[in-house]
């Protein structure tokens, strides 16, 4: 049986490159021989469109489907809603419906752990989970972060970019107070960086300055590159599309990064187990 690490990506700002990077971090995970589920947990339906997935309001079985079902407690397929990509990962898409079964949690009991009961019952038959979030912080993101082991956070190089992210950081350190004591931050993947400029450099130094030396910034920097764009645009990852361009060799870095500590976890994890 598999133990899936799961991974949030996560930031309340829009356009960060948080899509991009599920898809082409999944991707490149799923090249490296793992068992990859991606989840689209945004109204939008970005991650679904970015895989070719581009009308899933046409869907009957979605993510919206099978978390109906585990708000009202009610038995479902864990094949239910997935799709396959030919890139090898899962896919649970996501409609516009997300928004309505977003507001009906309110009133449920236990709701910020309905993501986290699903991936109970999924998450053995995959080596990694990589949920795609939406610009927010409301109830979906609550569940995204109660439910991941960990968060990675695609900030875009641009000054005071770092004002959101307290917001952020406060709300992941609420999570891990009052919900899921395990979740960590993976760290910061800098994006959509201009290399004619060095607002990388002083983005890096201003998170730094604020939120203290300790806050993990991932050595791949993702630049800026129209094939980024266009591969999303054709239902493939970077790699798929064009495997020598810079937004590749980025993203195929960040994958090894992950895969290192994904790895090191792994182990940990067994050997805490085997020490009980
Ligand atoms: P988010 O999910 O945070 O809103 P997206 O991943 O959807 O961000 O990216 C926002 C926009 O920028 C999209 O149109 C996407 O295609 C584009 N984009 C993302 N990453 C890159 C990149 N490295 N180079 C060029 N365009 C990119
Ligand atoms: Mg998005």
């Amino acid at each position: 049986m598999k133990q899936a690490e799961v991974i949030a990506i996560c930031n309340q700002k829009g356009g960060v490159g948080k899509t991009t990077t599920a898809v082409n971090l999944g991707a490149g995970l799923a090249m490296s021989g793992k068992k990859v589920l991606l989840i689209d947990a945004d109204p939008q339906a970005d991650l679904s469109a970015c895989l070719g997935w581009k009308n899933t309001d046409a869907l009957d079985e979605t993510i919206v489907s099978v978390l109906s079902k585990v708000r009202n407690d009610e038995p479902f397929d864990p094949k239910e809603g997935i799709l396959h990509h030919n890139e090898g990962m899962d896919v649970l898409p996501s409609n516009i419906e997300l928004s309505q079964f977003e507001l009906s949690l309110v009133n449920v009991m236990s709701r910020e752990n309905v993501l986290k009961n699903y991936l109970r019952q999924v998450k053995s038959g995959y080596d990694y989970v990589v949920i795609d979030c939406m610009p927010s912080l409301g109830m979906l993101t609550i569940n995204a972060l109660t439910a991941a082991d960990k968060v990675i956070i695609p900030v875009q190089a641009q000054y005071l970019p770092a004002k959101g992210m307290t917001q952020l950081l406060y709300n992941v350190a609420k999570v891990q107070r009052q919900l899921n004591p395990d979740l960590k931050i993976g760290g910061i993947v800098m994006t959509l960086i201009d290399q004619r400029t060095s607002l990388a450099k002083e983005t890096i130094e201003a998170i730094r300055k604020n939120y203290g030396a300790g806050i993990r910034i991932y050595s791949a920097q993702i630049p800026v590159g129209v094939k980024a764009a266009e591969a999303s645009g054709r239902g493939e990852s970077i790699y798929s599309y064009d495997a020598d361009s810079k937004p590749a060799a980025a993203y195929a870095e960040l994958t090894r990064e992950v895969l290192k500590d994904g790895e090191k976890a792994r182990t940990d994890r067994l050997r805490s187990s085997g020490d009980r």
